[in-house]
């Protein structure tokens, strides 16, 4: 299972696919891509191998230059096309690997507003909160921070959001994490051989670490909301 981001100059689709592959070793069920193109955020997503996923974006295109891709191994949910991420509620999409331990809870507080799930999932929770806490009136960037504050497990996770086509938001729990910085993009993929044919210039996140990325900046959160500075390297990924 791998988490894969991209800010680009370039379309989006095949980028992610392209690291999605380079995720492979870490086995999967299904896979899947969302992108904002023109301010619209849609996706697209198929069980099975990730040429399953390929062959659908031959016949029915994903275009835009902003996307977050996954590749799943399911704990919560048969793997089915329904519970394949991205998972989407309103403006939120979101993909994650690992384990939101406290969902039904979660579920139970967004029963109480008439928030019910389409899926048999852990993650299409955080989409829905996330999109609950939009609705009460917060920006995108803080909902998903609020969100994060309330996941209790393992995870990492992407945020890709309706309406904004240079905004990415990431976290680290449990779960390894790597920002990318290109000329003018930025990357976020669940290691530095994914996005090897994009940057060789990695910023890792630590434990708890949340990233709000656009394609000129990163600003790099701890749990308790303080900004970070984490330094970047250059990788070498030709091994
Ligand atoms: N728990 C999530 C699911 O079952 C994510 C699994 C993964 O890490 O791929 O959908």
């Amino acid at each position: 299972c791998g988490i894969v981001g991209v800010l680009g100059q370039h379309e989006a689709a095949p980028l992610l696919v392209e690291a999605l592959k380079r995720l492979e070793y870490r086995g999967y069920d299904s896979a899947g891509i969302a992108t904002v193109n023109n301010g619209a955020l849609d996706r697209r997503r198929a069980v099975g191998k990730l040429v399953n996923l390929s062959d659908l974006l031959v016949h029915d295109p994903l275009p835009g230059k902003s996307g977050i891709g996954h590749t799943r191994w399911a704990t919560h949910g048969e793997p089915n096309t329904r519970n394949a991420h991205p998972h989407q509620s309103g403006p939120v999409a979101v993909v994650h690997n690992g384990i939101i331990e406290n969902y039904k809870d979660l579920r139970a507080e967004l029963a109480e507003h008439q928030i019910t799930p389409q899926t048999d999932t852990d993650t299409e929770t955080v989409a829905l909160l996330t999109h609950h806490y939009i609705q009460q009136g917060m920006t995108h960037v803080d909902a998903a921070r609020a969100c994060l504050a309330r996941l209790e497990g393992a995870f990492a996770l992407a945020f890709l959001f309706d309406g904004e086509d240079d905004l990415i938001v990431a976290a680290r729990k449990g779960s390894p994490l790597a920002i990318g910085h290109g000329d003018g993009e930025m990357f976020v993929g669940s290691d530095a051989i994914a996005l090897a044919p994009m940057t060789d210039t990695i910023t890792y996140l630590e434990e708890g670490d949340c990233a709000v990325l656009t394609r000129q900046t990163v600003d790099i959160f701890d749990e308790s909301g303080a900004r970070l500075m984490r330094e970047s390297r250059t990788i070498n990924t030709d091994a």
